[in-house]
């Protein structure tokens, strides 16, 4: 990381340089060098939708240290950081892909215990929240729907049917990131329980456990092959599911409001990581390009090689600092003051690490596209955030609208 910038123009609380140390050495002493053993778990056929005991023990010496839940603002349940003092700490944690769950530190979960601190009752979060704090359970957000454009969330069309004091849910559901994880037990359902209502106030949220009866998880999907083994992104299929009515979110109709809420610190998190991958694909090209020789000279040494490094070095910065005034935004001004600079480093920070982890790729030739290096399935997971969380052009839409409004 260079710190130098971002430290002057936003002082970082002293907890806040603690934390960024000791996550630091406990990535680089202890997640880093058991990534090859995460792997080849995640890559054997019969252990691939499993969870690898060496993770649960990382996560128990994590938590051990007070490294958990650094994402929660409410410090209550969490680490009562805020967004400014999480953002170099989620940095840290997106360097490796398995680093946020060992910190419990990892989507869905971190929106839906949100989700769950801010609009369930007691009683709707006794059997899940202590769970997910915990990290001994984990949780998928089921919102988006093969059959309609799901960027649009008034296109969300899946029936929850009131029938006495029962709701009723019946349709299909993809895309639900972590729902083959063995130890998903909860689903947040999205649907539309008021199909009459104003446009943005037909749909619900509803608390469904994993095992309800009628719920089936029809197949994992792959992005770019990577299927994401053992948390999966699923699609389920809901028959004549059945749940109490107490386990409505809110008021009938806030679905949408929920998912604004929701959203809006889930958007900026991944962002903060995109940056720890990224900065981790420029680390590993400059080391590349040091050492490998080509046409008589280290890569390095070649003009286009430079120009890679130069401008991933300039692009990651920028996207860095945008990223830390959004934080600072949020912090002050809360998800509807800091909406235009959410939405600015969604549209860039995907974009900036997709073109880092391509460069990165180029300089490690035809080997930077094999698994025997991280930036395979980096990219695959940066590519796909210029869609999850909604794409880029709905942002875009959205910043261009409100700056037309004035
Ligand atoms: C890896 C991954 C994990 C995901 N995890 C989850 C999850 O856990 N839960 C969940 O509910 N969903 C999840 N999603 C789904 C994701 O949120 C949706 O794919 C996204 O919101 C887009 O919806 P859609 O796929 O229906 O695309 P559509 O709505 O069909 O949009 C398709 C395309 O239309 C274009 N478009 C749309 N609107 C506009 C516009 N205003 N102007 C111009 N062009 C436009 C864009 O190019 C867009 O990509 C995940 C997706 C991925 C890839």
């Amino acid at each position: 990381m260079t710190p130098d910038a971002p430290a002057t123009l936003f002082p970082f609380s002293d907890r806040s340089r603690r934390l960024q140390a000791e996550v630091r050495r406990f990535l680089d002493e202890k997640i880093l060098p058991a990534e090859a053993a995460l792997q080849a778990h995640a890559a054997d056929p019969a252990t691939r939708w499993t969870i690898p005991p060496l993770l649960e023990a990382l996560k128990d010496d994590a938590r051990a240290q007070g490294l958990w839940n650094l994402f929660l603002p409410d410090d209550t349940h969490g680490a009562g950081l805020s967004n400014l003092e999480y953002a170099p700490i989620a940095e840290i944690t997106g360097r490796s892909l398995f680093a946020p769950e060992v910190f419990n530190c990892s989507a869905p979960d971190t929106g839906n215990m949100e989700v769950l601190l801010q609009f369930a009752t007691p009683a709707q979060q006794a059997p899940w929240l202590p769970g997910l704090l915990d990290g001994r359970i984990r949780s998928a957000f089921a919102m988006t729907e093969p059959a309609v454009a799901s960027s649009d969330a008034t296109n969300i069309a899946l029936p929850i049917v009131r029938d006495g004091d029962q709701l009723v849910i019946d349709g299909r559901k993809w895309w639900n990131t972590g729902a083959a994880d063995p130890r998903c037990k909860l689903l947040i359902v999205m649907g539309v329980t008021d199909p009459d209502a104003p446009v943005h106030r037909r749909q619900s949220m509803v608390l469904v456990p994993m095992d309800a009866p009628g719920v089936r998880v029809l197949r994992p999907l792959t992005v770019f092959g990577y299927d994401d083994a053992p948390h999966g992104h699923v699609e389920i299929e809901f028959t004549d599911v059945r749940v109490p009515v107490a386990n409505l979110l809110g008021a009938s109709g806030s679905g949408f409001e929920i998912a604004q809420a929701r959203l809006g610190p889930g958007r900026i998190h991944h962002c903060m990581r995109l940056i720890g991958l990224a900065q981790r694909a420029l680390e590993a090209m400059v080391a590349r390009a040091r050492t490998r020789e080509a046409f008589g000279r280290p890569l390095g040494g070649h003009g286009m090689a430079q120009e890679a490094i130069a401008l991933s070095r300039c692009e990651i910065e920028q996207a860095r600092l945008l990223t830390l005034q959004a934080a600072a935004a949020l912090d002050a001004h809360g998800n509807k003051g800091a909406k235009d600079l959410i939405g600015m480093i969604k549209i860039v920070a995907p974009r900036m690490a997709c073109a880092v982890i391509d460069r990165a790729i180029q300089l490690h030739g035809a080997g930077g596209l094999s698994q025997d290096h991280f930036l395979a399935q980096a990219y695959a997971g940066a590519r796909s955030l210029r869609l999850a969380d909604g794409p880029d052009e709905v942002h875009i839409a959205a910043l261009a609208r409100s700056m037309l409004k004035g």
